[in-house]
């Protein structure tokens, strides 16, 4: 897709959040993207949901609450100091460019989840400046690029947006951001939710970030 239809796109995503997110009884809107039939979707084809919930749902609630625990403790974002310390580090970045940066980040729970997260601190799509949309795309089409080519087939996934909940309140520790979650482990081999996961809602991943953001930015991709 060229980097003006994705733009296109975040600004569809901007607007449904916001006329949807207006809405008193939504205090939620999940924005997602699903691509490949092994993430076991309705329909065969790339497509994207919006749902619109009238409670934080308890994955949102579980960052939230960290991230305010976080703030309260060192007046700081926890999201800001992760993408501090990432660009420090930088042996978990994929790419990054003027306003993003694409990494596996070291709490990751599938093997090449990559969480794109913008350098400006923002809690939402809509507060992004023409500029930042520009390079939002281009980051979300690298990184599609790249996980295209490390098998030589498109790559499934689901991608998720991870904003401020819409229920009037202030959330100013709290850091907007994607998470991108492809189903496989190696080539051949699709990584499964079993007992731990399922049971416990604890994730085993035996992989090191370090070593499979390394296999993903050795990529050589043509212009
Ligand atoms: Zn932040
Ligand atoms: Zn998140």
């Amino acid at each position: 897709m060229p980097v003006g239809k994705i733009g296109n796109l975040i600004k569809v995503w901007q607007d449904r959040y916001f006329d949807l997110g207006n809405k008193s009884f939504i205090k939620y809107i999940l924005i997602f993207e699903n691509k490949g039939e092994e993430i076991g979707v309705t329909l065969s084809h790339p497509h994207g949901q919006i749902y619109a919930f009238s409670y934080i749902p308890p994955v949102v609630l579980e960052e939230l609450s960290s991230s305010k625990n976080f703030y309260r403790k060192n007046k700081k974002c926890l999201h800001c100091k992760i993408v501090e310390r990432e660009l420090r580090d930088s042996s978990r970045i994929i790419t990054s460019n003027k306003d993003f940066i694409a990494f596996i980040p070291f709490y990751a729970r599938w093997p090449y989840e990559v969480h794109i997260y913008c350098l400006r601190h923002l809690g939402s799509l809509c507060e992004l400046d023409d500029r930042e949309v520009t390079s939002l795309s281009k980051i979300i089409k690298e990184l599609v690029n790249r996980y295209n080519k490390l098998f030589n087939f498109r790559m499934p996934y689901v991608m998720i947006i991870h904003q401020i909940p819409t229920d009037g309140k202030d959330y100013p520790y709290y850091h907007f951001h994607f998470e991108f979650y492809p189903p496989y482990r190696t080539k051949n081999k699709l990584k499964y939710l079993a007992g731990c996961e399922l049971g416990a809602g604890t994730f085993i991943n035996d992989t090191l970030p370090e070593e499979r953001a390394a296999e993903l930015r050795s990529i050589i991709l043509e212009e």
